[in-house]
């Protein structure tokens, strides 16, 4: 689904799929665009079966219900007339139809393991993903044809999710996410060298007696920045200092804490709800929480959508010249994140049309740690495949050009297509 849209213009185009016979879904990870609006592509579907990691289905039934919470307020303001477009009760009967599978396992459509020798049954397998907790990538094998969708990936280490462990053998056609395609890679860009930039950013905004708020996703981002303020604090680059998240994000923190023992990551031992401790906000105490010098609001949604955490923040801190918002991972150019980054300091940007346009005053900065591949690791993996199809998915206009003018350059015996919705394709 588009995380950005409203009601019937957030769904997929189920059309194309309207009159067929649909087996099986695969899940690819629990964020909101990629498992959205699963209980009513099960209510078209009833017979088909579900996987997932077990990960994801402990997110994404967290997930799925809090979007049925948001529904419901939103329908309450009148925003959408069909929402929720799915109840509580339906997202627990949907949640106990998911089945959950391990990594590195090739399983038969109808739900059995297959043995490695295999048939020409059709078969899948998910592959570690590096994005966030539970996140895939998916092989289908039948007819001896091998189909891989790369999911949202991340070929580099993040501060918890460790780098992607993707097939390596014969793809014939690779389906990629094209997220970063747009992104100039900055000269001597390193993790470790961001990473100091963001916590001396945030002491000289303490010095100046300034609150740091960070959008953040509540799944992954959420998790990865509790983790780097924790090294930062531990490795005293910065003092103790309060950290605030919300409800949503908490759970999923708490789902990272519980799994960690069980999870390929990194800082295994690091229990985030004890050991940073932040405090949580909610949808009421955010309006007159204080905004106080010296403290780091990592709210959600990432792309500060009106009416979530980040976006009802920052209304209160952009003409505030005293405080600072950095952004440090992807947002839609026509988010109202998006939007703010964008709008160059005196200018005018309205967070939310129920509002009036605000003038810039606070410190805007962007910090880069994105959850997903960088173009150069995306170009490499085609280029190591070097697949008959490639299938370019999952980016903004600009970013999909990138990858298509570049891989037709890089591969010019592979097929490079972009495909456009409800367009059928012989693979
Ligand atoms: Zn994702
Ligand atoms: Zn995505």
């Amino acid at each position: 689904m588009h995380p950005k849209n409203l009601g019937e213009d957030a769904l997929p185009n189920f059309k194309a799929i309207a009159d067929r016979d649909i087996e099986a879904i695969l899940i690819s990870h629990a964020h909101q665009d990629h498992i959205g609006t699963l209980p009513l592509l099960m209510r078209r579907f009833s017979n088909a079966r579900i996987f997932m990691t077990e990960a994801t289905a402990e997110i994404g039934s967290t997930l799925l219900h809090n979007s049925v919470n948001v529904m419901t307020r939103q329908r309450a303001r009148a925003e959408a007339t069909s929402y929720p477009l799915f109840t509580h009760r339906e997202t627990d009967r949907a949640s106990e139809r998911w089945r959950w599978c391990p990594l590195r396992q090739r399983i038969l459509i109808t739900g059995e393991r297959s043995s490695e020798s295999g048939t020409d049954a059709l078969t899948f397998e998910f592959f570690d993903a590096g994005h966030v907790l539970g996140s895939t990538g998916i092989v289908l094998r039948g007819g001896g044809r091998t189909v891989f969708y790369t999911g949202d990936v991340n070929f580099d280490n993040q501060t918890i999710m460790e780098a992607a462990i993707f097939p390596e053998g014969k793809i014939d056609i690779l389906i990629i996410e094209c997220t970063r395609g747009d992104h100039v890679k900055p000269e001597g860009w390193t993790r470790a060298g961001e990473e100091r930039r963001l916590a001396e950013a945030i002491g000289r905004a303490f010095e100046r007696g300034s609150c740091v708020l960070i959008p953040v996703f509540a799944l992954g981002k959420t998790q990865e920045m509790l983790a780097m303020l924790h090294k930062f604090r531990r490795e005293r680059l910065l003092p103790d200092f309060p950290i605030y998240i919300g409800g949503l994000s908490s759970k999923f923190t708490d789902i990272y804490d519980r799994r960690a023992h069980r999870t390929r990551r990194q800082l295994p031992r690091l229990q985030l709800m004890k050991e940073v401790a932040p405090f949580i906000l909610n949808d009421e105490t955010i309006r007159d929480v204080p905004a106080r010098g010296g403290r780091v609001y990592a709210l959600s949604s990432g792309m500060m959508i009106p009416k979530t955490l980040s976006n009802v923040f920052a209304r209160r801190l952009v003409e505030n010249p005293q405080h600072s918002i950095f952004f440090v991972g992807y947002a839609n150019p026509e988010s109202p994140a998006g939007l703010l980054r964008e709008t160059a300091a005196g200018g005018e940007v309205a967070l939310d049309p129920d509002w009036p346009p605000q003038r810039v005053r606070c410190n805007v900065q962007q910090f880069q740690f994105s959850a997903h591949a960088t173009r150069e690791g995306l170009v490499d993996y085609a280029k190591k495949l070097s697949p008959k199809k490639i299938l370019l998915v999952h980016g903004d206009p600009p970013a999909v050009e990138w990858m298509r003018s570049t891989l037709t350059d890089e591969l010019p015996d592979s097929d490079v297509i972009v495909p456009s919705p409800g367009t059928e394709f012989e693979l």
